[in-house]
């Protein structure tokens, strides 16, 4: 066993560990566990556990469904919400092996964000990675099914509602911190219920790690004080929708090679090559970082939320903004499409790659724009030459059957599995009728 591995099994003995939920997740990004005996441990290290990877979304067929997970000793954390007293409970974020060739299982979004993170590793580059998860807090019903009620929207008995909801972000926060998340910052967002945790930036794996983690924490808190936390894109019409906006960039020999001081934003040509990648690639990395129906209800003009492929050093309505940076090492792009319905890994893989190909291409980028893109018309946007994002789901899977960089990222076998699960939900959409047709057609025709 490695150190950590040693390390890992004395906390287990410590904390009085009972389980260990090994982790891991489906193409559509949502975690799986398998459950082992805490006593296990030291097997799970050295042979890995096995499970029939047949009934995982996306995974294998039923002839060839014999997976392996090989839990990496670096994510162990105890979960904060189950009491020592009953025996407690841990997880490990798992590699899934293939075990008819031993190799990585090219199904596994874990792998295909290492496969990206090697390709900048080969170039010379570590990639960092912060992201900026947002979600609403809702109030369940009589029957504990989730409502679109806040429960601050309290108006005249203000103060009460509020503090119920700053408690609960309190404890979510110690939930984050005791797993070893260091919380950068955490706000009430724009909307009512609406909410937003920073976490400090890490490698893009471990940041990857933390979003699948950080989604099963707030929801598992949230759901002790009685409420829904959702990470649904745009739960409620009209008001502003919830984003992950993710902060990006790669160092080189421990400098920041985004940072330069000579430039006027303070951006290398790397970083501007970086982001001219990410801007010619953004329809088809919005099939996976904007994998739903609902995405695509976010993605409209005046809420935040970018609509136009275009970047800016300061306006919020572009695809990447170049943040103010106190230091040379925080110089960085956020990406402000993503949103929180994601699977990290991939939305991670297909990002990184397209920023790789900016640089190895020697893209290059236009000028920012400093103007509020919302505003623009037509024939404004044309004259500046922006694109607009995908207009819903379906757009977006054209483009990313049509994108071989981005197709590349995600590798054939999750391409061909992603495509396929995703078309069928676009379809599914397509041909039900909705609330808004019924109100408006119903009694007009
Ligand atoms: N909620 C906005 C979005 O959908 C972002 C607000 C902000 O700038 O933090 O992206
Ligand atoms: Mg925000
Ligand atoms: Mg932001």
């Amino acid at each position: 066993l490695s150190e950590k591995e040693e390390a890992v099994l004395e906390t287990i003995d410590e904390e009085n560990i009972d389980f260990l939920r090994l982790q891991f997740t489906d193409i559509l990004g949502t975690v799986k566990n398998v459950s082992v005996p805490a006593r296990q441990a030291e097997k799970a290290f050295t042979e890995g556990i096995y499970f029939d990877g047949s009934s995982i979304n996306g995974f294998v067929r039923i002839q060839e469904s014999d997976m392996r997970l090989d839990p990496d000793p670096e994510t162990f954390a105890v979960l904060p919400w189950r009491s020592k007293e009953d025996g407690g409970a841990a997880r490990l974020i798992c590699d899934v092996i293939d075990t008819s060739t031993g190799e990585p299982f090219s199904g596994d979004p874990r792998g295909v964000l290492k496969h990206a993170i090697e390709r900048a590793d080969d170039l010379g580059y570590t990639v960092n990675a912060a992201p900026e998860p947002e979600f609403f807090l809702f109030e369940e019903d009589e029957e504990g099914r989730a409502t679109t009620k806040t429960n601050d929207a309290g108006g005249y008995f203000d103060l009460a509602p509020k503090d119920l909801a700053q408690d609960v972000r309190r404890d979510i926060i110690f939930g984050l911190e005791s797993m070893g998340f260091e919380i950068e910052a955490s706000h009430h967002e724009v909307a009512q219920g609406q909410h937003e945790i920073n976490f400090t930036y890490d490698d893009a794996l471990s940041t990857a790690d933390n979003v699948a983690t950080f989604r099963s924490v707030v929801r598992a808190i949230a759901a002790e004080h009685d409420l829904h936390a959702t990470f649904m894109p745009k739960p409620i019409a009209r008001i502003n929708g919830s984003g992950m906006h993710t902060h990006f960039s790669l160092f080189q020999d421990g400098e920041n090679a985004f940072h330069d001081d000579d430039d006027e934003f303070n951006l290398s040509e790397t970083a501007k090559q970086f982001t001219a990648g990410i801007l010619e690639h953004a329809p088809a990395i919005a099939a996976v970082a904007n994998p739903t129906v609902n995405s695509y209800k976010r993605l409209v003009p005046g809420y935040e939320a970018p609509v136009y492929v275009a970047w800016s050093d300061r306006n919020r309505s572009a695809l990447i903004r170049k943040p103010a940076a106190r230091v040379p090492a925080a110089s960085r792009i956020e990406a402000r499409f993503p949103d929180p319905s994601c699977n990290p890994y991939l939305a991670f893989a297909a990002l990184i790659h397209a920023g790789l190909d900016g640089i190895e291409q020697g893209m290059e980028c236009d000028d920012p724009v400093r103007e509020n893109i919302y505003e623009f018309d037509e024939a404004k946007r044309e004259e500046y030459g922006i694109d607009t994002l995908p207009t819903n789901l379906g757009e977006a899977l054209d483009a990313l059957e049509a994108d071989e960089v981005v197709q590349d990222a995600l590798g054939e076998h999750v391409t061909e599995k992603f495509l396929e699960a995703k078309r069928s939900e676009f379809n599914d959409y397509r041909v039900s009728v909705s609330e808004w047709e019924k109100d408006r057609y119903l009694e007009t025709f």
